[in-house]
Parts: C-alpha cells; sequence; structure tokens
C-alpha cells in the first residue's frame, strides 16, 4: 500500500528477489500533485530560489528547494560486494544467482571523469568513491588519477575519498595513495571475529582489515576514519573495545546508526542503537565533551577525549536527522542520479551521455534535478516510509 502523502511510479529490476521498484517519485507529505511543493524554510537556508547563483554556505553553486547547496557527490563504481552485511545486503536476498549490472551498464572511467568534471562547476568540491565494495572494480587506481587531476572551477584540488570494507586493502591501499588518493574511509563494525564475521554475512576475519588499514597507514593515506554500524543484539558490546583501540591507533572512529536503507535488511526501529546511547555507553568510561562541526553539512556528531586524546563521531541519521545542511548526491554504478539516500528513484545520466549530449546539456540536466529537489526522508521518517520500495544502498552508493 502506498501511504498518504507519496507518489509512487513502479517498474521492475530484480526478477530474483521479487519485483523491485526503480523508477519512482518522492513526494514529502505536503505535495500535492500537479502543484509545486511548498519547500519548507530550514533553518539558515536561503529562501528557496532555484535561479540564484549563491548557496547556504555563500559560495557559488546551485541551491536546491530548501537553499543547499551541491557540495559532495558519492560516486559508485560497482554495484558489487564480496562481503554480505546483514544490514546492507543480505545473503538471503542477494545470492549467487543475483543479477548484479552487466558491465556494458557500468559506466566507465572515462564517463565518470566527465560527469565528475560538470558536478565540479556545478559547485561540489569533495568526490567520494563507494559502492558496493568499490575496490573491487578492477584497475581502481586509474580512476583514482584522473579524478585526482581534476580541479574546481576556482583552480582548487577536489577533497578525494573513498569508503571501503577494507578487505583489498593491504594491496591497494599503495596503489591508491600514489594514484593520489588522500584519505580513506575503512567500515569496521567489531574487532571480535565471531561478532564481526556475523556483520559482513561471510566470516571475513578482523585481522585482514586491520592488515588493510595498517597498509593505508604506511602508504600515507591521512585522516583514515573508521566506521561502525551499530545493530541492537549483534555489536554493542564491541563498541567500547573499538573505541580504545582507535584511540590508541590514533584513527578517527564514527558509529553510525543502522539506517532503513534500501528494503531487504528487515529494518525495525528496535534494532538502532540511538547515538545518545552510544556516546553514554563510551562516556562512562571515557570522558567526553562535544566539538564544533568542522564545516556546515558535516554528517558525523563529534566529540573529543576529555583528557585530550582524540574524537569519536556518531552519525545519528535515525535519531538526529541532518536533512537541512544536506549537500550530497549520488551517482549510481550505472550512471544514475539520486539526491537522496533513501530515494526510490533516480535520473538516468547515462542513457544521454550515450547518446552523445554536450557537456552544456548535461549539466543542465544535472541542475534542474538538483534545483528542483525537495528531499528530507530522515525528517519524514515513520512506520508509514520504512516498506517504500527504496533504492538498496549498494545500489545507489553509500
Ligand atoms: N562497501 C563499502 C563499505 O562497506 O565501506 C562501501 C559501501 S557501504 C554501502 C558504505 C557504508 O554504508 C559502510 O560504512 C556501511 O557500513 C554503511 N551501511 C550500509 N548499510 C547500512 C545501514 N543499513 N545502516 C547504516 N549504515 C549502513
Ligand atoms: Fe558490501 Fe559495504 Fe554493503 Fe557491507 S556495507 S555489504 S561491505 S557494500
Ligand atoms: Fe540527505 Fe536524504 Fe539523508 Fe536527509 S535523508 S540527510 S536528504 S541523504
Amino acid at each position: 500500500m502506498v501511504p498518504e502523502g507519496w507518489f509512487v511510479a513502479l517498474a521492475h529490476r530484480y526478477p530474483e528477489v521479487g519485483e523491485r521498484v526503480v523508477a519512482s517519485v518522492f513526494r514529502p507529505p505536503d505535495y500535492h500533485v500537479g502543484m509545486e511543493p511548498a519547500p519548507r524554510q530550514h533553518p539558515g537556508s536561503s529562501p528557496p530560489t532555484p535561479a540564484a547563483t549563491d548557496a547556504f554556505d555563500g559560495l557559488a553553486g546551485v541551491p536546491d528547494r530548501f537553499g543547499r547547496a551541491l557540495r559532495d557527490l558519492r560516486i559508485s563504481v560497482t554495484d558489487r560486494c564480496n562481503f554480505r552485511c546483514p544490514y546492507c545486503m543480505p545473503a538471503e536476498v542477494f545470492g549467487r544467482d543475483f543479477a548484479f549490472l552487466p558491465h556494458d551498464q557500468v559506466l566507465s572511467f572515462e564517463e565518470i571523469t566527465r560527469l565528475a568534471t560538470l558536478f565540479l562547476r556545478l559547485g561540489v568540491t569533495k568526490l567520494r568513491i563507494t559502492g558496493g565494495e568499490p575496490l573491487v572494480r578492477r584497475d581502481l587506481p586509474v580512476l583514482i588519477g584522473r579524478l585526482a587531476a581534476l580541479r574546481t572551477p576556482q583552480g582548487s584540488p577536489v577533497d578525494l575519498t573513498l569508503t571501503t570494507n577494507g578487505s583489498a586493502l593491504r594491496a591497494l591501499a599503495g596503489p591508491l595513495a600514489s594514484a593520489g588518493l588522500q584519505r580513506i574511509t575503512v567500515s569496521l563494525d567489531s574487532l571480535d571475529d565471531a561478532v564481526f564475521g556475523s556483520m559482513n554475512g561471510v566470516d571475513f576475519p578482523v585481522s585482514r582489515v586491520l592488515d588493510g588499514i595498517g597498509a593505508a597507514r604506511s602508504a600515507g593515506l591521512s585522516p583514515i576514519k573508521v566506521n561502525t554500524v551499530v545493530r541492537r543484539g549483534m555489536n554493542e558490546s564491541s563498541i567500547l573495545p573499538l573505541v580504545r583501540w582507535a584511540r590508541e591507533a590514533g584513527l578517527i572512529l564514527r558509529f553510525i546508526e543502522y539506517m532503513d536503507v534500501g528494503h531487504s535488511n528487515g529494518w525495525r526501529l528496535d534494532d538502532v542503537v540511538p547515538a545518545d546511547e552510544i556516546i553514554a555507553i563510551i562516556d562512562a568510561e571515557l570522558p567526553l565533551e562535544p566539538m564544533e562541526a568542522n564545516y556546515r553539512g558535516e554528517v558525523a556528531g563529534r566529540y573529543r577525549f576529555r583528557d585530550g586524546t582524540g574524537e569519536v563521531g556518531v552519525i545519528a541519521s535515525v535519531s538526529r536527522p541532518f536533512c537541512a545542511d544536506c549537500t550530497r548526491a549520488r551517482l549510481s554504478a550505472e550512471g544514475h542520479l539520486y539526491t537522496c539516500l533513501f530515494a526510490m528513484s533516480g535520473v538516468d545520466l547515462k542513457t544521454p551521455l550515450r547518446a552523445g549530449e554536450s557537456d552544456e546539456e548535461l549539466e543542465a540536466r544535472i541542475r534542474s534535478v538538483w534545483a528542483a529537489r525537495v528531499d528530507r526522508y530522515s525528517e519524514l521518517r515513520s512506520a508509514a516510509t520504512r516498506d517504500l520500495p527504496k533504492v538498496e544502498m549498494f545500489a545507489l552508493g553509500g
């Protein structure tokens, strides 16, 4: 049943797991089909004037309907992964026979680089390579080299980073750093092999991820951040060991609230360990105090240890939504543009690109999508939104 206030157009793609919606339109509950949505004024945002050239951070850019600039682009280089984390790609749904994208439907390095260049022209300053598992994409350092060579219209280098499960990092950290990667985020949900094995779904050992982190450090990637998804009943007991380890190792650890991304992970609100609870667990042993955000739009709430030995973060998409400052777009491996992690549909850029559209035409296409953006899913999350047919996170780029 489609909840009130949502307009959904259906299309099907994944026969193995039943019908999956790939073409649909997100509308907030106050939207009336045939009418312009009434943009809500977010705190501190500029008035919703899509024609304006200055966004809420005072820099040139394209504001969306809530005045949020387009600053970050997450580029998924593959929808494949060697892990089966139950919160992302449960093995019982995405089994051996699952049909991932055929290679000719995945954007080539040339296509990714061309689109990234256009996003920079529209105000993007940060590129994050992701997936699926980005390190399973062959010759990834070649792409990194091309993206690292890009410049913003003002002539600045881009802030280039990558999120990985770390499984292939031991071999690839050096080549990625040599190609121009500056920093990296590694996902690691526990230091306990039994817990980590069930969180990654394939019994992948902790030691190999730690080897990868060591290789990243030796290669000079800095800072190294570690992402930990916390799921109730699975890995709360891993929180303190991870904090002690990361503090000792000088890594920036960030706990992520388990989110209702996609619609295959069986998410329930009861499975979420709220950020306040995570912070309280840490604070009881290692006293914390809140820190200022580095910049507007930063997703992690940051806390420093009161003894001055580092920091820890929480990404509280569920308990403290940060949509009002969300400047992120996602480009999926098949070349679709998504303006929200919880989107039910994207806009196909690959077809016009392969049909020969000019840079100007493609840029205008991206600009118009962003200018019309009204996404604020986490602010609207409710029992009714949980089962919406959202695109899977590994498909649109985490
Ligand atoms: N495969 C890479 C990895 O795991 O780091 C990159 C892609 S993954 C989709 C990006 C991030 O999303 C990872 O840190 C992962 O832990 C996180 N993630 C995936 N599913 C999640 C969920 N349901 N809730 C919260 N975070 C999730
Ligand atoms: Fe793979 Fe990352 Fe999803 Fe885990 S979170 S299944 S490593 S894409
Ligand atoms: Fe951004 Fe969507 Fe997440 Fe809100 S729910 S912060 S709009 S990606």
